[in-house]
């Protein structure tokens, strides 16, 4: 059996499924049949084991891990939790509610205290979850821990979690949710994991089933045939591109730089190898998904040296926190919402929480003042001129030379003309830019079909900002998954992009294509494309122009 769905690179793995365990949802608030002494005895036993278990998990941990498990196991056994517990069993509650409720008494109160506080709410929401567990006798959600290497199957794969797979044990992941912009799927891609996401028909793979992930087929190849797994197994896991080192320019010499996505500091070399001409975007979230509390001023100013020596003198844009949506950072505080991507995002939580946005822009200053690297900052899910003016001001303040912004939400792009003259540069992030414009969630595996960077009312809003980019004379970069499409890179260049940055494997590809085009010829197909009526006929009509035209 082939299960289809979106591919993410182009390697092919094969190994035994292992399924990620579900979130166990709220235990029903109904009233117990059962023996009172009995269900808090059923409790004690499951705290006492969790307990063990985290205090086990404890002394094979690092030494902010061993911290944090040694302090949830004293939560487990806290004497204030398990009198809660047997009050509530006696008022007749179910053992797995009375656990619920009294653990979500103390998250409560923790929550509003922010800071290091809220972020022990993660954690008494975890220990709940492991004794809700126990008691059902059902396993831990999250990724299954293996001592063999598997395939990780999942409804939906949280960035944090992808961002601490062990690589060593994940053969390939396959997700039923998620499009191709997702940021699963933009981890997956940079740490070159074999993956396809938005697989509707996941569900049949269970446990210990051998499958095929063929990324590049965007399938999944259940019980496959001897031959095919042989096949599968020479063509390998991981493709890696060999980039010309020649810098990025149309076949008429106008220069086009190509940049790098970076997830991390120490992805430059790898990027810098396949042809990166510096970095157009570091998802600076990426580097603290799992931290508890906001990194120091100094760490962060060790990391962002340490990128910007990588790239010598070149242009390094990095990006301020981008918390939100799937990407949640615990010490910018977390408060549940119905669509988290149109909720508090990006520069508004940021705003929010300006010390932590000040302790960033004071660690990339002093970073830049120590390198002789060509740093830009740039912030995301920037609204309008207000939200512009707020960041451009405060980074100049905080002493950076270059300041600047995304433009992903589709008001900041209808704006361009008066909010690009207040930048030094800005960056288009196609991937929010086209969830926004078509109201399809990017992580919605059933709404990928609209997740296409090539619709008409895309292109437009990139016109836009292309033409206000050149009437103020700076520089226009593509940050998005999109610019990693070679025809789609000629037609940004055609619409007055200057800049395209990609995940680092797709550099040769697009560096290729732009040498054997002219800028005329860019515009040319740049204008067919945004008279299409759809996604599809635009990149038709860019794709016939090519033929055709001369330059002159
Ligand atoms: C984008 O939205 O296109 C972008 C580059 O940012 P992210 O994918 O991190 O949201
Ligand atoms: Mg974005």
């Amino acid at each position: 059996m082939r299960i289809s769905g979106i591919g993410i690179g182009r390697g092919v793995a094969v190994g035994v499924v292992a399924r990620m365990s579900e979130p166990l949802g709220e235990p029903a608030d109904v009233e117990s049949d059962a023996d009172p002494v009995e269900e808090y005895r059923r409790v004690e036993r499951a705290l006492r084991a969790t307990a063990a278990e985290l205090t086990e998990r404890a002394g094979h941990a690092d030494d902010e891990g061993r911290e944090v498990l040694a302090a949830q196991a004293l939560m487990a056994e806290d004497p204030a939790v398990i009198e809660d517990i047997e009050s509530l069993i006696a008022e007749g509650k179910t053992a797995e509610r009375a656990v619920f409720e009294a653990f979500r008494t103390f998250q409560r109160v923790l929550e509003p205290m922010g800071g290091y506080m809220a972020g022990r709410v993660a954690d008494l929401r975890d220990v709940a979850q492991r004794a809700i567990a126990r008691l059902r006798g059902v396993p831990m959600p999250g990724v299954p821990a293996l001592d063999t290497p598997f395939v990780l199957v999942a409804h939906d794969l949280a960035p944090a979690d992808t961002a601490m797979l062990d690589l060593e044990k994940v053969l390939a992941i396959v997700t039923r949710d998620g499009g191709p912009t997702s940021h699963t799927a933009i981890l997956a891609r940079s740490k070159g994991l074999v993956a396809v996401v938005g697989t509707a028909d996941s569900d049949v793979l269970v446990n210990g089933s051998t499958v095929i992930v063929d990324a590049g087929a965007g399938q999944v190849v259940l019980d496959p045939a001897e031959a095919e797994i042989a096949a599968a197994r020479a063509a390998g896991g991981r493709v890696h591109a060999v980039a010309p080192s020649s810098p990025g320019a149309l076949k008429d010499g106008t220069r086009v730089a190509l940049l790098a996505n970076l997830g991390a500091p120490d992805e430059a070399a790898d990027a810098v190898s396949l042809g990166a001409e510096g970095v157009g975007l570091l998802r600076t979230e990426f580097l603290y998904l799992d931290a508890r509390q906001a990194p120091s001023v100094d760490l962060q100013r060790q990391r962002y040296t340490e990128l910007l020596r990588a790239f010598g003198g070149k242009k390094v844009v990095v990006r301020v926190l981008d918390a939100g949506a799937d990407k949640q950072l615990r010490f910018l505080g977390h408060t549940p919402e119905e669509n988290p991507a149109l909720g508090r995002r990006g520069i508004r939580a940021l705003r929010e929480h300006e010390s932590v946005l000040r302790d960033q822009l004071s660690a990339l200053a002093q970073a830049q003042n120590e390198t002789d690297a060509d740093l830009q900052v740039m912030a995301p899910m920037i609204a309008d001129v207000d939200e512009t003016r707020y960041f451009i001001e405060l980074g100049r303040e905080m002493g950076l030379a270059k300041v600047g912004i995304t433009i992903e939400v589709p008001s900041c792009a209808v704006l361009a003309d008066q909010v690009v003259p207040l930048c030094d540069f800005v960056s288009i992030g196609t991937n929010d830019l086209t969830q926004y414009t078509l109201a399809a969630d990017r992580l919605l595996g059933s709404v990928a079909g609209y997740q296409d960077p090539w619709h008409p009312a895309v292109l437009r809003l990139v016109e836009l900002v292309g033409d206000a980019g050149s009437a103020a004379g700076i520089s226009v970069g593509v940050c998005g998954e999109a610019a990693a499409d070679p025809l789609l890179a000629v037609v940004f260049v055609g619409l007055g992009v200057t800049d395209l940055s990609m995940s680092p494997t797709a550099l040769a590809e697009v560096r290729e294509t732009l040498a054997g085009v002219t800028l005329p010829e860019a515009r040319s197909r740049a204008k067919a494309a945004v008279h299409a009526t759809s996604a599809a006929g635009a990149r038709a009509a860019a794709a016939a122009v090519l033929p055709r035209h001369r330059s002159r």
